[in-house]
């Protein structure tokens, strides 16, 4: 069956449904007092109203997110979410505005939340005993071929327009990304003091950020791309250089330009993707849920809720 036959995707009575599904999935609760007792449904209302039989209040699923302040209707999120979830290169505002319909600068308004929502919040570090995470940087934004980090002024790149993004990949694992102002070790070390566990094997170039933070972690292993060593034994950055590939054939060929300003931004949808990835058992559908509940996650702040 066609993921988009599903009725979530098409009417409003079944894509509440289903977000509640996603939400409540020990069943209801109430938005004022907690309460998951006496919660029924009032009849004659509209869809998915319900009401709190100890408080006395009536609310839907939506209240206090997103969707209840947006004039774009649910089943139209839902397809939204899909679409940004399964696109591996990401969607441009200006093809989700020609897809759903919506004016462009809904579509825009959009894919702000969506990506918004995809940002993590508080994660454990990656890796850990028996684990390998590989470290590496890349240049995002301008012509020049991307040259080894350790060739370069990080003070002329930012200079020339370009910025730097730095990864880190749990082999087999999840990836998060960061925009940095350059490669030193002060820079990196409390990327990588907070976000690899200390047991992990590291895997980096030559860098020279890397040298004294490696020192922290139970095995770091450097691959001199200078003198042309990309793979000894099990040390290399294939992996961290696959997930880069993903991210500026997105860059250039969906975004086509990311301000510094929504670099990070653009990172975090990557990294969702990635770290929710096919390879790791996580389906289309799956991941666009995933996306759904961070949704409805975030609070609403007053700007949020006066835009589209
Ligand atoms: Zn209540």
């Amino acid at each position: 069956m066609s993921v988009l036959s599903q009725p979530h995707f098409h009417n409003k009575a079944a894509a509440i449904a289903r977000l509640e599904e996603i939400v409540w999935p020990e069943g209801p609760h109430c938005p004022r007092c907690g309460g998951v007792d006496r919660i029924t449904p009032v009849k004659g209302a509209r869809v998915g109203l319900r009401r709190c039989g100890p408080c006395k209040r009536e609310f839907t699923v939506t209240v206090g997110t997103i969707f209840e302040s947006s004039h774009v209707e649910l089943h139209i999120w839902f397809q939204a979410a899909l679409l940004m979830a399964s696109s591996k290169k990401g969607i441009s505002a200006h093809q989700l505005h020609r897809t759903l319909g919506v004016t462009y600068k809904t579509a825009w308004f959009m894919e702000h939340r969506l990506r918004e929502a995809m940002a993590a919040g508080t994660l454990p570090p990656l890796g850990g005993e028996g684990k390998f995470v590989e470290a590496d940087t890349t240049f995002i934004g301008g012509k020049e071929k991307n040259k080894h980090v350790g060739k370069r002024n990080p003070k002329a790149i930012g200079g020339m327009g370009k910025a730097i993004v730095h990864t880190l990949v749990e082999r087999g694992g999840a990836a998060r990304s960061h925009h940095i102002a350059n490669v030193s070790g002060k820079t990196l070390r409390p990327i990588l003091s907070k976000h690899v566990h200390r047991d992990s094997a590291l895997m980096t170039d030559t860098a020279g950020g890397y040298h004294n933070v490696g020192k922290e972690f139970a095995r770091h292993e450097m691959v001199d791309h200078g003198k042309d060593e990309y793979v000894r034994g099990d040390a290399h950055s294939n992996t961290v250089e696959g997930y880069f590939s993903i991210l500026k054939r997105g860059v250039i060929g969906t975004y086509h330009h990311v301000s510094e300003q929504h670099l990070h931004r653009c990172l975090a949808e990557f990294d969702f993707r990635y770290s929710n990835r096919t390879g790791l058992g996580i389906n289309d559908e799956a991941r666009a849920t995933r996306l759904v509940r961070g949704i409805v996650g975030k609070r609403l702040t007053y700007r949020d809720s006066s835009v589209a």
